[in-house]
């Protein structure tokens, strides 16, 4: 069994892991977005496949697919499926950890564009942690406030002075989420339902200290392929997949 996984994900690597454990032949895909990735066990590629077409090329080498990558990484998934449906399909699993069920104060919002304007409605300075792709959207909005923004990366934009950048990937902790909130006088959390429990102690940190929190819901999830979302979870449709 060739498989390619597509990751990005503490799911992926810790799928990458069981999975070679089993005895499967796993390659690992990351986009290659930061600069020292965090690399999955077993051989790894780094690099878009250059569209749906690119990706089912490179499929010719591969006899099953679990997309593993993040919630939010739609375009990655949406590809995964175009390319394993066409004729012959390849079998495709989408790994989605599941979403944090939120608490009833939560502001929820579906793009980043509003949450920049809920944010702006709610706080002075705004807590904003939900990628270095997104940022950007924040800058029309909260350019003039004293934004604290923490990416994987530096992102590529001017960044305005006003605004502090922290570069950090996780897993985070309570008492170092307090801090920084405290130290940057945060008053709103602007994060994304990423689930998982790497970013949960900064939610948690917000409720300790009373601080509004604006979530940006997940985009919908790709439709006509099998999902589920636990590693072990996938580890059986794999066996499964081998045994058949
Ligand atoms: P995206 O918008 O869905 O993908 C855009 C393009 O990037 C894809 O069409 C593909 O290029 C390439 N790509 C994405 N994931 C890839 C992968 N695993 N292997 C090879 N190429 C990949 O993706 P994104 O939101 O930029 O996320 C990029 C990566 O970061 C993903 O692997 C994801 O798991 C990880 N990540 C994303 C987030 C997030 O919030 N979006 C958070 C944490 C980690 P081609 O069309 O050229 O194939």
């Amino acid at each position: 069994m060739r498989l390619l996984l597509l990751g990005g994900t503490s799911e992926g690597r810790e799928l990458a892991a069981k999975l070679m454990t089993d005895g499967v032949d796993v390659t690992s895909s990351l986009a290659g977005r930061v600069d020292r990735p965090r690399l999955p066990a077993g051989k790894v590629r780094i690099g878009g496949f250059g569209g749906v077409l690119g990706l089912r090329n490179a499929l010719v080498d591969f006899d099953a697919v679990v997309d593993a990558t993040h919630p939010y990484a739609v375009g990655m998934s949406a590809n995964a499926v175009a390319a394993c449906e066409m004729d012959p399909p390849v079998p495709l699993l989408r790994l989605e950890r599941p979403g944090w069920e939120g608490e009833p104060d939560w502001h929820w919002v579906d793009t980043h564009e509003v949450a920049a304007l809920r944010a702006a409605s709610l706080g002075d300075r705004p807590f904003i942690t939900v990628g270095r792709q997104e940022v950007a959207s924040f800058v029309p909005r909260l350019g003039r406030r004293p934004v604290l923004a923490r990416v994987a990366q530096l992102p590529d934009l001017a960044v305005p002075p006003q605004w502090r950048i922290v570069t950090s990937r996780g897993p985070y902790h309570l008492l170092d989420e307090l801090a920084l909130m405290r130290e940057h006088r945060a008053d709103v959390l602007v994060t994304k339902d990423s689930g998982g429990s790497y970013a949960w102690p900064t939610i948690e940190a917000s409720g300790q200290l009373g601080i509004p929190v604006v979530v940006v819901r997940r985009p919908p999830a790709p439709t006509g392929v099998p999902v589920v979302n636990g590693v072990d979870e996938a580890v059986e449709w794999v066996r499964a997949l081998r045994a058949a």
